[in-house]
């Protein structure tokens, strides 16, 4: 038991001691999944609620930005769960404007077909569609959302999924559009950051970005901008959690 604990601390340590002098932090496993993340690409990024781009996807967003992508933002709903609607709109809009993605490029669907509520199913093929028509007219080469798992395992993330993996197997993105999906992970790789980066510089995924500590900052703030949703655990979370730092991600 001493030994396990001993060999978590030293993993501890030489992780962080990994992440002081890591300047550069994002990982591609192969050259041909790099060069789908090329400087200039017109990257969506495919939310359910307002505070999903910087509790999970802040990562993944500053290290596109990074490589100079051209992000924008398609929001499936106002989360609306409280009737708190009006006031998450305008808290969405202030948090992609801290990272980077200015208000003319985030698309926020404000419609009674997709409630943010778990207990509700939203229908594949709507979301499918409306996904399509905004990735053709904006030319999107790539589009980013949740996988399987849904990070939360909400069932809106789950949604969103669904719909992205029905468009791929049908062959209905337009040629070239590659779509990358977000790993969900257990509940203790999610609150052990530290260890988790270990695990996840072993282990193979496609892509994995990890913020420097100045980015970290920028994550957090724009976390705050979600003020509404500020509750105590929110707090916790934005202090333990992995998708705050890490995000590895899967290509379809
Ligand atoms: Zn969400």
């Amino acid at each position: 038991m001493e030994a396990l604990c001993l060999g978590c601390v030293l993993a501890a340590v030489l992780t962080w001691g990994f992440l002081c002098f890591w300047d550069s932090a994002e990982r591609m496993k192969t050259a041909e999944q790099a060069g789908l993340l090329k400087s200039g690409s017109r990257t969506l990024l495919v939310i359910a609620h307002p505070d999903d781009e910087a509790m999970f996807f802040a990562p993944t967003v500053l290290g596109l930005a990074r490589l100079k992508h051209r992000m924008s933002l398609l929001c499936f709903s106002a989360g609306n769960y409280y009737n708190q609607g009006e006031i998450r709109k305008k808290e969405l809009l202030q948090s992609c404007d801290v990272l980077g993605i200015p208000t003319s490029r985030v698309m926020i669907i404000d419609n009674s077909d997709f409630p943010d509520d778990p207990g509700v199913q939203w229908d594949t093929e709507h979301v499918a569609n409306i996904l399509l028509q905004h990735v053709e007219v904006n030319d999107i080469n790539l589009v980013v959302t949740f996988d399987a798992g849904g990070v939360s395992g909400h069932s809106n993330h789950i949604a969103l999924y669904t719909a992205v993996r029905a468009l791929h197997s049908e062959g209905k993105f337009p040629k070239g559009c590659s779509v990358l999906t977000l790993q969900s992970v257990n509940v203790l790789r999610k609150y052990l950051f530290l260890l988790d980066l270990l695990w996840s510089l072993l282990h193979t995924q496609d892509i994995l970005f990890v913020l420097t500590s100045e980015e970290v900052a920028q994550a957090k703030r724009a976390m705050y901008c979600h003020r509404s949703q500020l509750l105590w655990f929110r707090r916790l979370y934005i202090l333990f959690s992995r998708y705050m730092r890490i995000n590895s991600l899967h290509f379809l």
